[in-house]
C-alpha cells in the first residue's frame, strides 16, 4: 500500500495515567492523534514526595507548552535547580565536591512536588480521554480486524485500538506482550530508601544548616547516602535516604511475596540503617517521623526492544532503573515525546505503524539504556564502590560531568533522524 495514501486516523490506547502516559497523552493530542487513557486507579495520582526534573525533561515540557505553569504551581519563578553538591554523610560532613556549574547557568531543572506535576499535565488534557478502573490484563491481536489490538480490562470490559501504548509502568501488564521474558521482571535492585518531605522551619530547628541555593545535595557514606532538595520554594525538604548491598547480583535477591514493596516502617528501622551519620544527616532523619520505606525494583537485564507489532513501552514500564540521577521520568518524557513525534507524523498510517515503531525503539532503547546503566554507576559511587574511592578526589573523578550526557542530549534530533531513517526504508516518501 502506498504511504500517501488516505487512510483511517490512528487510534491509538494508552495504558497508564503517570507522569509518562499523561506527558506522552498530550504530546499526542497536540499532534492531532486521537488518544484513549485507560488507568486502574480510580482517579489522577501521585504520591507526596519530590521529584527532580533535569534540563532534559524541562525542555520536553516546554515544547509542550506547559513548563511555566509547572514552575508556578511549584512556587519557583523558573528553572532553580542547579549542580549538586556531595558531602560525606559522616562526621562534620566534609563537602567532597561540587558538581561544575555550566557556563552561565542560575539553574536547569525543577524541583517539583510529584502531585503538583501530574495536576499540570492533567488540566490540559480533555477529561473525556481518561477512563478510570480500568486495569489493564492483557493485550491480544484483534479477531476482526488484522493488525489491530483487544486491550482487555479486570471488569470484563475490552477496547480495540490500532497502537498500545504502555504506560503502565514498574509492574507493567503490558510488558507481557512485548518481552519474552517479562514473567521474571522487574527484580529487586538490593536497594532500599526511606523517603520523607520535611518543612524547612522544622529541618533548620532539628539543627539541619546548610543552605541550598538551588543545588541538591547528596550526603554519601559506605552503602548509604541520602539526597536532599528543596521543593516549593525551599519552603519543603524532599529527603531520600538510600541503602544498598553490592555484593549481590541485581536479580539475585528477591522480597518475600507476602512483602510489600512500600510500606510505613517505625523511625527506629531507619535509624538502625543510619546510625553513625554526621548532625546534619540524623537532624533531617528525626524529622522524618513517619517514613516510607522502598524496596527499589528495576526493570533487569534490559528489555532486547521496547516494541512488538504495534504494541510500545513507555516510562518504567520499559526500563524501570535506580533513582541515583533522578532521571528516570525522564527518560519516560523522552520515549514519550519521541513515540508522539513519531505517531504524530503527518505521513503515519496504519499501513507503516509497525516501521514506525521499530524507529521509536531504535532512537530510545540505547539511550534508555545508557542512562539505566548510568543511574547504577552514580549509586556505586555515593555509596562507597566508585573505582576511586570516597575520598574527595576519588569522588571528583568517578563522578567527573556524569549527567552531561543525560541533560545535553536533544530527542526533537533523534525524531528528525528516525524520520530521516524511515524515508530511506521508504516507509515515508522525500517531500
Ligand atoms: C525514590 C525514587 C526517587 C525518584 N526520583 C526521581 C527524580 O528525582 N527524577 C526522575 O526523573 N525520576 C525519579 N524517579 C523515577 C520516577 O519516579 C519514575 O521513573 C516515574 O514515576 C515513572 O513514571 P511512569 O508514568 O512510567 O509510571 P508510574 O508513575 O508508575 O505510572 C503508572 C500508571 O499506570 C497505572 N497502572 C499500572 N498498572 C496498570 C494496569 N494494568 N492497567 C491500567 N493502569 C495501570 C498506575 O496506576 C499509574 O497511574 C524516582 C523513583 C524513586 C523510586
Amino acid at each position: 500500500m502506498s504511504t500517501v495514501e488516505k487512510q483511517e486516523p490512528l487510534k491509538v490506547a494508552l495504558v497508564g495515567a503517570g507522569v509518562v502516559g499523561l506527558t506522552c497523552a498530550l504530546a499526542l493530542l497536540q499532534k492531532g492523534v486521537s488518544v484513549e487513557i485507560f488507568e486502574a486507579a480510580a482517579r489522577f495520582g501521585e504520591i507526596g514526595a519530590g521529584i527532580g526534573i533535569g534540563p532534559n525533561a524541562a525542555r520536553i515540557l516546554q515544547r509542550l507548552g506547559v513548563l511555566d505553569e509547572l514552575c508556578a504551581q511549584c512556587k519557583e519563578p523558573g528553572l532553580t535547580m542547579r549542580e549538586f553538591m556531595f558531602y560525606s554523610a559522616e562526621g562534620e560532613h566534609e563537602l567532597l565536591f561540587e558538581y561544575p556549574v555550566t557556563e552561565g547557568a542560575r539553574g536547569n531543572g525543577i524541583g517539583a512536588y510529584r502531585p503538583a506535576f501530574l495536576d499540570t499535565l492533567v488540566k490540559h488534557l480533555p477529561p473525556s480521554t481518561t477512563h478510570f478502573h480500568k486495569r489493564c490484563t492483557s493485550v491480544e491481536p484483534s479477531t476482526t480486524k488484522t493488525g489491530r489490538s483487544v486491550l482487555n480490562f479486570a471488569d470484563g470490559t475490552s477496547f480495540e485500538a490500532d497502537v498500545v501504548i504502555g504506560a503502565d509502568g514498574i509492574k507493567s501488564s503490558v510488558r507481557s506482550m512485548v518481552a519474552d521474558n517479562a514473567k521474571s521482571l522487574p527484580v529487586f535492585s538490593n536497594t532500599i530508601c526511606f523517603r520523607g518531605l520535611i518543612p524547612m522551619k522544622e529541618a533548620r530547628a532539628a539543627g539541619f544548616t546548610i543552605e541550598f541555593h538551588g543545588r541538591p545535595l547528596c550526603f554519601g557514606s559506605k552503602d548509604r547516602h541520602l539526597i536532599v532538595f528543596g521543593i516549593n520554594g525551599d519552603e519543603i525538604i524532599n529527603v531520600v535516604a538510600f541503602a544498598a548491598d553490592y555484593t549481590k547480583p541485581i536479580g539475585s535477591v528477591s522480597l518475600s511475596p507476602d512483602e510489600p514493596w512500600v510500606k510505613s516502617v517505625p523511625q527506629e528501622e531507619m535509624f538502625q540503617v543510619f546510625e553513625g551519620c554526621g548532625p546534619q544527616v540524623m537532624g533531617l532523619l528525626e524529622c522524618i517521623k513517619e517514613p516510607s520505606k522502598w524496596s527499589i525494583h528495576v526493570v533487569h537485564p534490559h528489555l532486547e526492544s521496547f516494541v512488538k507489532g504495534r504494541v510500545a513501552l513507555i516510562g518504567d514500564a520499559a526500563h524501570g532503573m535506580l533513582p541515583h540521577l533522578g532521571s528516570g521520568a525522564g527518560q519516560g518524557l523522552e520515549d514519550a515525546y519521541v513515540l508522539a513525534g513519531l505517531l504524530g507524523h503527518p505521513q503515519t498510517n496504519a499501513g507503516n505503524v509497525e516501521v514506525v515503531l521499530k524507529a521509536y525503539d531504535r532512537w530510545v532503547r540505547p539511550r534508555a539504556r545508557m542512562v539505566w546503566d548510568a543511574t547504577f554507576r552514580a549509586g556505586k559511587i555515593y555509596d562507597g564502590w566508585g573505582d576511586h574511592g570516597v575520598s574527595a578526589e576519588g569522588i571528583a573523578q568517578d563522578i567527573g560531568t556524569q549527567w552531561a550526557p543525560v541533560w545535553f542530549h536533544d530527542v526533537d534530533d533523534d525524531i528528525r533522524a528516525a524520520v530521516d531513517e524511515l524515508k530511506l526504508e521508504d516507509a515515508f516518501v522525500s517531500v
